[in-house]
């Protein structure tokens, strides 16, 4: 079922559906020359064929996600959202408790932590990242949860924001995270939502490359995202909004927080039942 590869073509490989095996699909669209289908048996969305895990390696040396080059511009893009997050833990585990941030990045979340008396640890592919939190005070490893192996059974809580729908194979990480939380560990990540918007913009003629395609892989919706954690094995999954982020640039911050904004109120007005489609979403969920 972990997205098995199915045949190799000219540095692309092509892969079958991620949560359910299937390998029916059909083309959404194609975006910085990439195809992005939507699986027939689950409704999940993603880049096949894509390039090779060696060829990711490569294009991720020179990547920085929405060119932000001053490292302090993610904290306060990540304020919000880093709160809530910081909030909800604090709350499960009051006593405080291990986390692991995969995909730590400049460490801003794992600070905040520390701050609260947790024990913090980090896991980044960037080197220029992992260098800054080291210099910063926080154990940070270099690499991906492939080659850098945690014990069983480690930590209180995994937390992932913005990281899943770069991985080539979500439901391997996801099955390796649950292996190293603890009996009463809580799984915590934020993935965004694109479909909904890439399909009102091509309604309206409007061409994009919001996928992000090679670097995004795949898409979560809230019912993609359930999946995936039950075939991992993970209970209790409670899907809500979570904050706003503040990107930089006036005009993408104001629609940001417009339709974060919304969300969050149309959650609380249907008292938690309705999550507007589109908008990235934080997910919790329970090892048991
Ligand atoms: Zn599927």
């Amino acid at each position: 079922m972990e997205g098995i590869v199915t045949s190799i073509n000219h540095q692309q490989i092509y892969v079958s559906c991620n949560i359910c095996g299937s390998s029916n699909e059909k083309l959404i669209t194609t975006q910085n020359g990439y195809k992005v289908v939507k699986c027939i048996g689950c409704g999940f969305v993603y880049v096949n064929p894509r390039p090779t895990s060696e060829t990711l390696k490569q294009l991720y040396l020179t990547y920085l996600p929405e060119k932000i080059e001053d490292p302090l511009l993610w904290d306060t893009y990540m304020k919000d959202v880093f709160a809530k997050a910081a909030n909800i833990l604090v709350k499960q585990f009051p006593d405080g408790g291990k986390i692991l941030d995969i995909g730590c990045g400049y460490g801003f979340f794992l600070s905040r932590m520390k701050a609260k008396g947790w024990q913090v640890y980090g896991i980044d592919v960037s080197e220029t990242a992992v260098s800054y939190a080291s210099g910063h005070g926080l154990d940070v490893a270099l690499g991906t949860l492939d080659n850098v192996k945690y014990e069983d059974k480690s930590f209180d809580v995994v937390t992932l924001f913005y990281v899943l729908e770069h991985l080539p194979d979500p439901l391997k990480a996801i099955q390796e995270i649950r292996r190293i939380l603890n009996p009463n560990g809580l799984l915590l990540l934020r993935v965004p939502h694109t479909t909904p918007i890439v399909r009102i913009l091509s309604l309206l003629g409007i061409k994009n490359n919001l996928y992000d395609p090679p670097f995004h892989l795949n898409d979560f919706s809230n019912v993609a995202i359930k999946g995936i954690l039950k075939m991992a094995g993970f209970h209790n999954i409670h899907t809500f909004i979570g904050g706003v982020t503040s990107p930089p640039g006036a005009a993408v911050r104001l629609t940001t927080l417009f339709f974060g904004l919304l969300a969050e109120a149309v959650y609380r007005l249907s008292l938690g039942k309705f999550l507007l489609p589109g908008v990235a979403k934080t997910t919790i969920a329970k090892k048991i």
